[in-house]
């Protein structure tokens, strides 16, 4: 018989109890959580010295007394600090998502407002070099946590503007359909290839290493994006015809759609 880890405590705590059970997966179950775990403390742990040198690089690559000698070395620095700051963000964000099986902290979510918000961002991102067109259903939000799906939106969105070149069109669509709330992004860059479409969401999976980290890529969008969207019982497609576009699209479900001007539940007295 082999032990297996179980959570008993509800909401996270860490306490675990032992439990036997007849099979090998346990293994897989706890090695799981062992990584799970190590990744979250590392990522916390890496954080605070982190931060301490990027104020130090910051001030030292800003201020008047900086030899001109040291001003290039400083300002590759800044951008390596801020790199791996974003990083850690995004390994934290990621693990955090994972400790959880479904979203918390659910409310109605204005979708149109943040995907215009992210949108903002996004034309700042690109500046002036993609054409980054919204068909939105106005009235429609979702029940959901939001810095969740905010995060999922702002990752989809970036992807279209940083995978593909200027001149590019994007076009985001939050619409009602029968089947619940749709959300996709779509744009006419150079598409993904067949084979690497089944492993784009694993984390640290890019198409192109180098390519993905000039422009600022982590490889753990798209993890990010598979969690969030589980969280919410929604489903990820992903479309592409290389040299022709991709489309990401998010179907959810029908319970969770909510009309701007609909009366939530009253919480019984
Ligand atoms: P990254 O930080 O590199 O964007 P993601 O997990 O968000 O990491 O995406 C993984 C890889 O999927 C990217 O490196 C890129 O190769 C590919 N990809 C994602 N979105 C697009 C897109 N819209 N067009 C083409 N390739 C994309």
């Amino acid at each position: 018989s082999i032990m297996m880890s179980v959570r008993v405590a509800p909401f996270g705590e860490r306490k675990r109890q032992r439990l036997v059970v007849g099979r090998d997966i346990t293994k897989v179950f706890h090695l799981n959580m062992i990584r799970r775990d190590f990744v979250a403390n590392a990522s916390h742990e890496l954080r605070t010295p982190l931060t301490v040198i990027a104020g130090f690089v910051e001030n030292l690559a800003s201020s008047a007394l900086t030899p001109e000698i040291h001003r290039r070395p400083l300002s590759l620095m800044e951008n390596q600090t801020n790199r791996m700051r974003t990083i850690i963000e995004d390994l934290l964000t990621l693990s955090r998502l994972e400790l959880e099986d479904t979203a918390s902290n659910l409310e109605p979510v204005n979708i149109p407002q943040e995907i215009e918000q992210v949108v903002a961002d996004a034309r700042t991102l690109s500046a002036g070099d993609h054409a980054i067109a919204l068909d939105l259903d106005r009235d429609l939000m979702l029940i959901g946590n939001q810095s969740e799906l905010r995060s999922a939106i702002s990752n989809l969105v970036f992807n279209a503007v940083k995978h593909t070149a200027a001149g590019s069109k994007v076009r985001v669509l939050w619409h009602d359909e029968p089947g619940g709330p749709v959300f996709q992004v779509a744009d006419d860059g150079p598409g993904i290839a067949p084979e690497h479409i089944p492993r784009i969401t694993e984390r640290f999976y890019r198409v192109d290493k180098a390519r993905s980290r000039a422009s600022g890529g982590t490889g753990l969008g798209l993890a990010i994006v598979k969690h969030v969207l589980s969280h919410h019982d929604a489903l990820l497609s992903i479309a592409s015809d290389p040299g022709q576009g991709t489309t990401f699209t998010c179907r959810f479900p029908q319970e969770s759609r909510l009309r701007r001007h609909d009366q939530l539940p009253q919480a019984p007295a």
